[in-house]
């Protein structure tokens, strides 16, 4: 038990807080996809990915994370049009959670974006590697078929979060109208096709220019 936990963009301007963190109350698993590569990339920020790719995501309730301050620098970036928002901190491009809309109540955060140097101690080691395919190079063991006891956790959870009113307050939409309370931008079609050419399973550019 710790309590809380501190999130914290790199350079300190937009911080959050999550209430009681615990293996139990989070799903964190690594993310081969290649959104969340392209997303690293557009960011600017390849270091969150480890060696293959991988973005290791803390998934928890909405209403466990609040923000203290620089909500002001939060903005909220999608692929495509129907695509996961993905908010990050506008100062320094720090990943602060990825969602749908409130109606399928979930955040993802980057593991990294937490103030802890034990993330193991907060929310336990990811349970499960996914969506290997598209990890760059030769696939971490199990990565890539489906997971289905992984799979029921997440969903559970998810559904559990909602039955037990744990989608409000939402840190990124808002209750009466349920539309995002930060600035939302798409990436244009083109952008996203050329975010692949940097992403697994070969990539075949460094960075995107
Ligand atoms: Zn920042
Ligand atoms: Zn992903």
């Amino acid at each position: 038990m710790v309590g809380q936990i501190e999130l914290r963009c790199r350079c300190g301007e937009v911080r959050g807080i999550v209430a009681d963190p615990s293996p139990r109350s989070v799903n964190r698993v690594v993310c081969y996809c290649d959104d969340c590569q392209a997303y690293a990339h557009q960011l600017g920020r390849p270091d969150l990915l480890n060696e293959k790719g991988g973005s290791d995501i803390v998934q928890l309730a909405p209403a466990a994370l609040s923000f203290t301050k620089g909500q002001d620098r939060i903005a909220g970036l999608r692929l495509s049009p129907k695509g996961l928002y993905r908010w990050y901190a506008k100062c320094c491009n720090t990943p602060v959670g990825n969602t749908m809309g409130p109606t399928l109540p979930f955040v993802g955060i980057p593991v990294q974006s937490f103030d802890t140097t034990r993330p193991d101690d907060c929310f336990g080691a990811p349970v499960a590697e996914i969506f290997g395919k598209s990890a760059v190079g030769e696939p971490p063991a199990g990565s890539t078929r489906f997971n289905p006891a992984m799979f029921l956790r997440a969903i559970g959870k998810v559904i559990g979060w909602r039955l037990r009113g744990k989608t409000w307050p939402h840190p990124f939409f808002a209750r009466d109208t349920r539309a995002p309370i930060y600035p939302v931008t798409v990436i244009s079609h083109e952008r996203r096709e050329a975010l692949r050419a940097v992403c697994g399973p070969h990539p075949t550019a460094q960075a995107v220019p």
